[in-house]
Protein backbone atom coordinates (compact mmCIF):
# COMPACT_ATOMS: atom_id res chain seq x y z
CA UNK A 1 0.00 0.00 0.00
CA UNK A 2 1.56 2.91 -0.93
CA UNK A 3 1.56 6.14 1.53
CA UNK A 4 -0.94 8.32 -0.68
CA UNK A 5 -3.15 5.46 -0.26
CA UNK A 6 -3.31 5.18 3.71
CA UNK A 7 -3.44 8.93 4.02
CA UNK A 8 -7.79 10.06 4.54
CA UNK A 9 -8.91 12.06 2.03
CA UNK A 10 -8.87 15.77 3.11
CA UNK A 11 -12.80 17.08 3.99
CA UNK A 12 -15.58 16.22 5.99
CA UNK A 13 -14.72 14.43 9.34
CA UNK A 14 -17.40 12.31 11.25
CA UNK A 15 -20.53 13.46 13.23
CA UNK A 16 -22.65 11.90 15.65
CA UNK A 17 -26.57 11.36 14.21
CA UNK A 18 -29.47 11.02 17.03
CA UNK A 19 -31.71 8.90 14.28
CA UNK A 20 -34.63 10.07 16.36
CA UNK A 21 -34.10 13.62 15.23
CA UNK A 22 -33.07 13.61 11.82
CA UNK A 23 -34.56 13.66 8.05
CA UNK A 24 -33.11 11.90 5.04
CA UNK A 25 -32.08 14.66 2.77
CA UNK A 26 -34.61 13.83 -0.03
CA UNK A 27 -35.72 15.23 -3.48
CA UNK A 28 -38.75 16.36 -1.17
CA UNK A 29 -37.29 17.86 1.66
CA UNK A 30 -34.58 19.84 -1.36
CA UNK A 31 -37.70 20.72 -3.22
CA UNK A 32 -39.08 22.42 0.37
CA UNK A 33 -36.13 23.98 1.04
CA UNK A 34 -35.82 25.71 -2.37
CA UNK A 35 -39.68 26.65 -2.22
CA UNK A 36 -38.64 29.05 1.24
CA UNK A 37 -36.20 30.19 -0.57
CA UNK A 38 -38.07 31.34 -3.40
CA UNK A 39 -40.97 32.49 -0.97
CA UNK A 40 -38.82 34.45 0.62
CA UNK A 41 -37.41 36.31 -2.54
CA UNK A 42 -40.90 36.82 -3.44
CA UNK A 43 -41.57 38.16 0.31
CA UNK A 44 -38.67 40.65 0.33
CA UNK A 45 -38.31 41.11 -3.52
CA UNK A 46 -42.06 41.38 -4.63
CA UNK A 47 -43.04 42.01 -7.26
CA UNK A 48 -40.96 39.84 -9.19
CA UNK A 49 -40.48 37.93 -12.21
CA UNK A 50 -39.68 34.26 -12.31
CA UNK A 51 -36.32 34.97 -14.45
CA UNK A 52 -35.36 37.33 -11.62
CA UNK A 53 -35.99 34.62 -8.84
CA UNK A 54 -34.15 32.48 -11.37
CA UNK A 55 -31.03 35.08 -11.43
CA UNK A 56 -32.05 35.64 -7.30
CA UNK A 57 -31.55 31.81 -6.45
CA UNK A 58 -29.57 30.23 -8.71
CA UNK A 59 -32.08 27.50 -9.35
CA UNK A 60 -33.02 26.49 -12.70
CA UNK A 61 -35.99 28.56 -15.18
CA UNK A 62 -37.95 25.31 -14.83
CA UNK A 63 -37.32 24.85 -11.29
CA UNK A 64 -38.81 28.13 -10.57
CA UNK A 65 -41.43 28.06 -12.37
CA UNK A 66 -42.24 24.49 -11.48
CA UNK A 67 -42.58 26.40 -7.49
CA UNK A 68 -44.16 29.54 -8.46
CA UNK A 69 -46.99 27.00 -9.96
CA UNK A 70 -47.15 25.32 -6.37
CA UNK A 71 -47.54 28.60 -4.56
CA UNK A 72 -50.25 29.81 -6.75
CA UNK A 73 -52.17 27.08 -6.55
CA UNK A 74 -51.24 27.03 -2.48
CA UNK A 75 -53.13 31.03 -2.95
CA UNK A 76 -49.44 31.77 -1.11
CA UNK A 77 -48.71 34.11 -4.14
CA UNK A 78 -50.77 36.15 -6.90
CA UNK A 79 -49.87 37.21 -10.40
CA UNK A 80 -50.48 40.07 -11.87
CA UNK A 81 -48.90 43.42 -12.80
CA UNK A 82 -46.53 43.00 -15.76
CA UNK A 83 -42.77 44.48 -15.59
CA UNK A 84 -41.61 47.25 -17.89
CA UNK A 85 -39.20 46.19 -20.24
CA UNK A 86 -37.99 48.48 -23.35
CA UNK A 87 -38.69 45.31 -25.62
CA UNK A 88 -40.08 41.69 -26.28
CA UNK A 89 -42.36 39.97 -23.98
CA UNK A 90 -43.57 41.84 -20.64
CA UNK A 91 -43.17 38.99 -18.07
CA UNK A 92 -46.07 39.03 -15.36
CA UNK A 93 -44.78 39.83 -11.77
CA UNK A 94 -45.22 37.87 -8.48
CA UNK A 95 -46.19 38.95 -4.91
CA UNK A 96 -47.61 37.65 -2.06
CA UNK A 97 -51.53 37.26 -1.43
CA UNK A 98 -52.37 39.92 0.35
CA UNK A 99 -55.99 38.70 -0.05
CA UNK A 100 -54.99 36.27 2.74
CA UNK A 101 -55.14 37.95 6.73
CA UNK A 102 -55.10 36.48 9.78
CA UNK A 103 -56.26 37.52 12.92
CA UNK A 104 -54.35 38.17 15.43
CA UNK A 105 -54.58 39.45 19.71
CA UNK A 106 -51.99 40.90 21.94
CA UNK A 107 -53.82 39.54 25.36
CA UNK A 108 -52.60 41.06 28.79
CA UNK A 109 -54.08 41.18 32.40
CA UNK A 110 -56.81 43.83 31.78
CA UNK A 111 -56.58 43.87 27.95
CA UNK A 112 -56.53 42.67 24.92
CA UNK A 113 -55.47 44.35 20.88
CA UNK A 114 -57.19 42.35 18.34
CA UNK A 115 -55.93 43.40 15.22
CA UNK A 116 -56.16 42.09 11.22
CA UNK A 117 -52.95 41.74 9.38
CA UNK A 118 -51.90 40.63 5.58
CA UNK A 119 -49.16 38.68 4.42
CA UNK A 120 -47.38 41.65 4.07
CA UNK A 121 -47.75 42.50 7.51
CA UNK A 122 -49.63 45.79 6.99
CA UNK A 123 -52.54 45.96 9.59
CA UNK A 124 -55.93 46.29 8.13
CA UNK A 125 -57.71 47.30 11.85
CA UNK A 126 -56.42 47.43 15.36
CA UNK A 127 -59.05 48.06 18.57
CA UNK A 128 -58.66 47.58 21.72
CA UNK A 129 -60.89 45.46 24.45
CA UNK A 130 -61.20 46.04 27.55
CA UNK A 131 -60.94 42.19 29.37
CA UNK A 132 -62.54 41.01 32.61
CA UNK A 133 -61.11 38.31 35.07
CA UNK A 134 -63.24 35.70 34.03
CA UNK A 135 -61.67 34.06 30.97
CA UNK A 136 -64.59 32.58 29.41
CA UNK A 137 -66.25 36.58 29.56
CA UNK A 138 -62.93 37.58 28.51
CA UNK A 139 -62.68 35.26 25.32
CA UNK A 140 -66.15 36.63 24.19
CA UNK A 141 -65.06 39.79 24.46
CA UNK A 142 -62.19 39.23 21.89
CA UNK A 143 -64.28 36.56 19.48
CA UNK A 144 -66.92 39.07 19.31
CA UNK A 145 -64.14 41.76 18.11
CA UNK A 146 -63.02 39.38 15.94
CA UNK A 147 -66.05 38.55 14.91
CA UNK A 148 -66.86 42.56 13.87
CA UNK A 149 -63.69 42.56 12.11
CA UNK A 150 -64.22 39.45 9.73
CA UNK A 151 -68.12 40.85 8.77
CA UNK A 152 -66.10 44.24 7.93
CA UNK A 153 -63.69 42.13 5.48
CA UNK A 154 -65.90 39.50 3.42
CA UNK A 155 -63.65 39.62 0.72
CA UNK A 156 -60.94 38.48 2.32
CA UNK A 157 -59.83 34.85 3.22
CA UNK A 158 -58.81 34.41 6.91
CA UNK A 159 -56.10 31.93 7.19
CA UNK A 160 -56.39 31.36 11.30
CA UNK A 161 -55.84 33.15 14.71
CA UNK A 162 -52.73 33.96 16.24
CA UNK A 163 -52.62 35.22 20.04
CA UNK A 164 -49.88 36.43 21.79
CA UNK A 165 -50.29 35.13 25.66
CA UNK A 166 -48.80 36.60 29.14
CA UNK A 167 -47.26 33.38 29.83
CA UNK A 168 -45.67 30.00 28.70
CA UNK A 169 -47.47 27.93 26.16
CA UNK A 170 -46.96 24.06 26.04
CA UNK A 171 -46.05 23.88 22.67
CA UNK A 172 -47.71 20.09 22.27
CA UNK A 173 -51.14 20.45 24.19
CA UNK A 174 -51.08 25.13 23.21
CA UNK A 175 -52.63 25.01 26.41
CA UNK A 176 -51.64 28.01 28.97
CA UNK A 177 -49.02 26.47 31.49
CA UNK A 178 -47.68 29.14 33.45
CA UNK A 179 -49.14 32.72 33.31
CA UNK A 180 -48.66 33.87 36.72
CA UNK A 181 -50.48 37.70 35.94
CA UNK A 182 -53.17 36.29 33.98
CA UNK A 183 -54.76 34.04 36.51
CA UNK A 184 -56.58 32.35 33.67
CA UNK A 185 -55.97 28.66 35.38
CA UNK A 186 -56.75 26.72 33.10
CA UNK A 187 -59.35 27.46 30.89
CA UNK A 188 -58.97 26.08 27.18
CA UNK A 189 -58.75 29.38 24.97
CA UNK A 190 -57.71 27.60 22.03
CA UNK A 191 -60.90 25.40 22.36
CA UNK A 192 -63.24 28.01 23.03
CA UNK A 193 -62.26 29.86 20.61
CA UNK A 194 -62.05 27.95 17.89
CA UNK A 195 -65.27 26.67 18.65
CA UNK A 196 -66.48 30.08 18.48
CA UNK A 197 -64.58 31.50 15.68
CA UNK A 198 -64.57 28.32 13.51
CA UNK A 199 -61.03 29.10 12.43
CA UNK A 200 -57.75 27.28 13.90
CA UNK A 201 -56.10 29.29 16.69
CA UNK A 202 -52.26 29.34 17.67
CA UNK A 203 -51.33 30.42 21.06
CA UNK A 204 -47.38 31.92 21.60
CA UNK A 205 -45.47 33.42 24.68
CA UNK A 206 -45.54 37.22 23.78
CA UNK A 207 -41.57 37.07 24.13
CA UNK A 208 -41.49 34.48 21.98
CA UNK A 209 -44.22 36.24 19.81
CA UNK A 210 -42.19 39.10 19.81
CA UNK A 211 -38.81 37.46 18.91
CA UNK A 212 -40.32 35.73 15.96
CA UNK A 213 -41.27 39.02 14.53
CA UNK A 214 -37.78 40.42 14.72
CA UNK A 215 -36.86 37.83 12.82
CA UNK A 216 -39.52 37.13 10.55
CA UNK A 217 -38.77 41.45 9.54
CA UNK A 218 -34.88 40.49 9.00
CA UNK A 219 -33.99 42.21 11.80
CA UNK A 220 -31.97 39.59 13.56
CA UNK A 221 -30.15 38.22 9.81
CA UNK A 222 -27.27 37.33 10.40
CA UNK A 223 -27.52 36.88 14.10
CA UNK A 224 -27.06 33.63 15.42
CA UNK A 225 -28.07 33.99 19.49
CA UNK A 226 -29.96 36.79 20.96
CA UNK A 227 -31.95 37.19 23.73
CA UNK A 228 -35.56 39.40 23.44
CA UNK A 229 -36.57 40.42 27.17
CA UNK A 230 -40.09 41.76 27.46
CA UNK A 231 -40.23 44.35 30.33
CA UNK A 232 -44.31 44.73 31.15
CA UNK A 233 -46.52 43.90 34.28
CA UNK A 234 -43.95 41.24 34.23
CA UNK A 235 -40.66 40.00 32.72
CA UNK A 236 -40.29 37.88 30.20
CA UNK A 237 -38.04 36.22 28.02
CA UNK A 238 -37.45 34.36 24.60
CA UNK A 239 -34.00 32.51 22.91
CA UNK A 240 -32.60 32.45 19.87
CA UNK A 241 -29.69 29.71 19.98
CA UNK A 242 -27.69 28.81 17.36
CA UNK A 243 -30.52 30.90 14.81
CA UNK A 244 -33.43 28.56 16.07
CA UNK A 245 -35.74 29.95 18.70
CA UNK A 246 -35.82 28.13 22.20
CA UNK A 247 -38.78 26.91 24.05
CA UNK A 248 -37.84 23.28 25.55
CA UNK A 249 -39.49 21.13 27.47
CA UNK A 250 -43.40 22.62 27.53
CA UNK A 251 -42.35 25.82 26.55
CA UNK A 252 -40.73 26.88 29.40
CA UNK A 253 -37.46 27.54 28.19
CA UNK A 254 -36.47 31.29 29.10
CA UNK A 255 -38.29 32.18 32.35
CA UNK A 256 -35.02 34.62 33.27
CA UNK A 257 -38.04 36.24 34.91
CA UNK A 258 -38.73 34.07 37.85
CA UNK A 259 -35.41 33.56 38.92
CA UNK A 260 -34.45 34.07 42.01
CA UNK A 261 -32.53 37.41 43.15
CA UNK A 262 -33.37 37.54 46.69
CA UNK A 263 -35.25 35.13 48.97
CA UNK A 264 -36.47 38.06 51.27
CA UNK A 265 -37.96 39.39 48.45
CA UNK A 266 -41.82 40.17 47.43
CA UNK A 267 -43.69 37.28 47.10
CA UNK A 268 -44.27 36.88 43.23
CA UNK A 269 -46.99 35.81 41.02
CA UNK A 270 -45.37 32.65 40.90
CA UNK A 271 -46.29 32.10 44.62
CA UNK A 272 -42.05 32.40 45.17
CA UNK A 273 -39.81 35.92 46.81
CA UNK A 274 -37.60 37.50 45.41
CA UNK A 275 -37.63 36.63 41.53
CA UNK A 276 -36.14 39.09 39.13
CA UNK A 277 -39.00 40.49 37.32
CA UNK A 278 -40.18 41.84 40.80
CA UNK A 279 -37.66 43.93 40.89
CA UNK A 280 -37.41 44.69 37.36
CA UNK A 281 -40.55 45.20 36.18
CA UNK A 282 -43.14 48.05 35.18
CA UNK A 283 -45.09 46.61 38.35
CA UNK A 284 -41.85 46.74 40.36
CA UNK A 285 -41.23 50.75 39.70
CA UNK A 286 -44.92 51.52 40.31
CA UNK A 287 -44.71 50.20 43.59
CA UNK A 288 -41.38 51.51 44.44
CA UNK A 289 -42.98 54.96 43.91
CA UNK A 290 -45.80 54.25 45.75
CA UNK A 291 -43.29 53.38 48.68
CA UNK A 292 -41.84 56.54 48.19
CA UNK A 293 -45.15 58.70 48.01
CA UNK A 294 -47.65 56.94 50.34
CA UNK A 295 -50.58 58.92 49.84
CA UNK A 296 -50.16 59.43 45.79
CA UNK A 297 -53.02 58.10 43.70
CA UNK A 298 -53.10 54.71 41.95
CA UNK A 299 -50.75 55.30 38.37
CA UNK A 300 -50.15 53.05 35.49
CA UNK A 301 -46.82 52.60 34.32
CA UNK A 302 -47.24 55.78 30.79
CA UNK A 303 -48.58 58.09 34.08
CA UNK A 304 -45.11 57.36 36.21
CA UNK A 305 -42.86 57.44 32.68
CA UNK A 306 -44.41 60.70 31.77
CA UNK A 307 -43.50 61.93 35.64
CA UNK A 308 -39.83 61.08 34.87
CA UNK A 309 -39.64 63.29 32.04
CA UNK A 310 -41.69 66.51 34.04
CA UNK A 311 -38.88 65.95 35.99
CA UNK A 312 -40.68 64.50 39.22
CA UNK A 313 -37.61 63.57 41.26
CA UNK A 314 -39.44 60.29 43.40
CA UNK A 315 -40.53 58.75 39.69
CA UNK A 316 -37.14 59.07 38.33
CA UNK A 317 -35.40 57.40 41.32
CA UNK A 318 -38.41 54.81 41.13
CA UNK A 319 -37.91 53.91 37.23
CA UNK A 320 -34.17 54.61 37.71
CA UNK A 321 -34.26 51.65 40.68
CA UNK A 322 -36.25 49.70 38.03
CA UNK A 323 -33.49 49.74 35.62
CA UNK A 324 -30.58 49.04 38.18
CA UNK A 325 -32.41 45.80 38.71
CA UNK A 326 -33.52 45.33 34.75
CA UNK A 327 -29.34 45.91 34.15
CA UNK A 328 -28.07 43.79 37.12
CA UNK A 329 -30.66 40.87 36.11
CA UNK A 330 -29.26 40.47 32.96
CA UNK A 331 -26.00 39.17 34.57
CA UNK A 332 -27.96 35.84 34.69
CA UNK A 333 -28.48 35.78 30.95
CA UNK A 334 -25.46 37.07 29.85
CA UNK A 335 -23.71 34.03 32.13
CA UNK A 336 -26.37 31.26 30.90
CA UNK A 337 -26.49 32.27 27.49
CA UNK A 338 -23.21 35.00 26.23
CA UNK A 339 -25.64 36.45 23.11
CA UNK A 340 -24.54 38.43 21.06
CA UNK A 341 -27.63 40.55 21.42
CA UNK A 342 -30.20 41.58 23.75
CA UNK A 343 -33.67 42.98 22.84
CA UNK A 344 -35.40 45.00 24.89
CA UNK A 345 -39.26 45.65 25.20
CA UNK A 346 -42.19 46.94 26.55
CA UNK A 347 -43.41 49.91 27.85
CA UNK A 348 -39.71 51.18 29.21
CA UNK A 349 -38.92 51.29 25.97
CA UNK A 350 -40.47 54.83 25.48
CA UNK A 351 -38.23 56.38 27.43
CA UNK A 352 -34.87 54.70 26.65
CA UNK A 353 -32.94 57.64 26.03
CA UNK A 354 -32.87 58.44 29.30
CA UNK A 355 -33.32 55.00 30.99
CA UNK A 356 -30.93 52.69 28.91
CA UNK A 357 -28.00 54.26 29.47
CA UNK A 358 -28.90 53.11 33.12
CA UNK A 359 -29.30 49.11 32.12
CA UNK A 360 -26.73 49.07 30.08
CA UNK A 361 -23.84 50.53 32.76
CA UNK A 362 -25.45 47.99 35.02
CA UNK A 363 -25.37 45.21 32.78
CA UNK A 364 -21.46 45.87 32.08
CA UNK A 365 -20.69 45.94 35.48
CA UNK A 366 -21.76 42.48 35.89
CA UNK A 367 -20.40 40.66 33.11
CA UNK A 368 -18.21 37.82 34.07
CA UNK A 369 -15.31 38.60 30.78
CA UNK A 370 -15.22 40.14 27.55
CA UNK A 371 -17.33 42.57 25.93
CA UNK A 372 -21.24 42.70 26.98
CA UNK A 373 -23.63 41.90 24.28
CA UNK A 374 -24.86 44.69 22.06
CA UNK A 375 -28.34 45.87 23.88
CA UNK A 376 -31.08 47.92 21.94
CA UNK A 377 -34.90 48.08 21.42
CA UNK A 378 -37.47 47.09 19.23
CA UNK A 379 -38.25 49.02 16.93
CA UNK A 380 -42.31 48.10 16.93
CA UNK A 381 -43.44 48.86 19.98
CA UNK A 382 -46.44 47.11 21.07
CA UNK A 383 -47.15 46.23 17.07
CA UNK A 384 -44.16 43.53 17.68
CA UNK A 385 -46.40 41.41 19.60
CA UNK A 386 -49.02 41.07 17.23
CA UNK A 387 -46.43 40.76 14.02
CA UNK A 388 -45.63 37.80 15.88
CA UNK A 389 -49.12 36.40 16.50
CA UNK A 390 -49.31 36.23 12.78
CA UNK A 391 -46.35 34.63 11.90
CA UNK A 392 -46.84 31.90 14.18
CA UNK A 393 -50.09 31.16 12.16
CA UNK A 394 -48.13 31.21 8.99
CA UNK A 395 -45.36 28.98 10.36
CA UNK A 396 -47.45 26.30 12.29
CA UNK A 397 -46.71 22.84 10.95
CA UNK A 398 -43.31 23.65 10.04
CA UNK A 399 -40.91 21.08 10.10
CA UNK A 400 -38.07 23.42 9.81
CA UNK A 401 -36.05 24.39 12.92
CA UNK A 402 -37.26 27.95 12.74
CA UNK A 403 -40.89 26.94 13.80
CA UNK A 404 -42.08 28.96 16.40
CA UNK A 405 -41.80 25.27 18.89
CA UNK A 406 -38.24 25.42 17.98
CA UNK A 407 -38.61 21.55 17.30
CA UNK A 408 -35.94 20.07 15.57
CA UNK A 409 -37.96 16.71 14.73
CA UNK A 410 -38.65 15.38 11.63
CA UNK A 411 -41.81 16.91 9.43
CA UNK A 412 -45.24 15.45 10.18
CA UNK A 413 -47.67 15.38 7.41
CA UNK A 414 -50.50 17.95 7.93
CA UNK A 415 -53.59 17.76 6.03
CA UNK A 416 -52.95 21.76 5.43
CA UNK A 417 -49.62 21.43 3.26
CA UNK A 418 -49.92 25.15 2.99
CA UNK A 419 -46.51 26.93 4.44
CA UNK A 420 -45.16 29.76 4.80
CA UNK A 421 -41.88 30.15 6.24
CA UNK A 422 -39.00 32.82 7.17
CA UNK A 423 -35.36 31.24 6.15
CA UNK A 424 -32.49 32.32 8.52
ZN1 LIG B 1 -41.70 34.61 40.18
Amino acid sequence: MSAKERTPPAGRGIKRVDLAYVELASSENARDINRDIILELIRSKQPISRADLSRASGLQPSTVSAIAEQLLHEKWITEGALAHRPRGRRPTLLALNDQLVILVADIRPRQAIVALVDLNERFLTRAVVPLVADPERAVDRIVECMKGMRAAHPDRSFEGIGLSMPGRVDPTTQRLILAPNLKWGDFDIKKSMEQKMKLQVELANAANACLLSETWSGRLDRVRDAVLVTVSEGIGSAILANGQIITSRSGLAGEFGHSPIDPNGPVCGCGQRGCWEVFASSNAALRYYAEAVPKAKTLTYHELLHMTEEGDKSAIAAVTRQCTALGRGLRLITAALAPEVILITGDLTASWARFGPIVQRNMEQTMLTGTAPRLAITSDGELSRLRGAAAVVLQRHSGHGNSSQGTQRARTAHPNARKLRRII
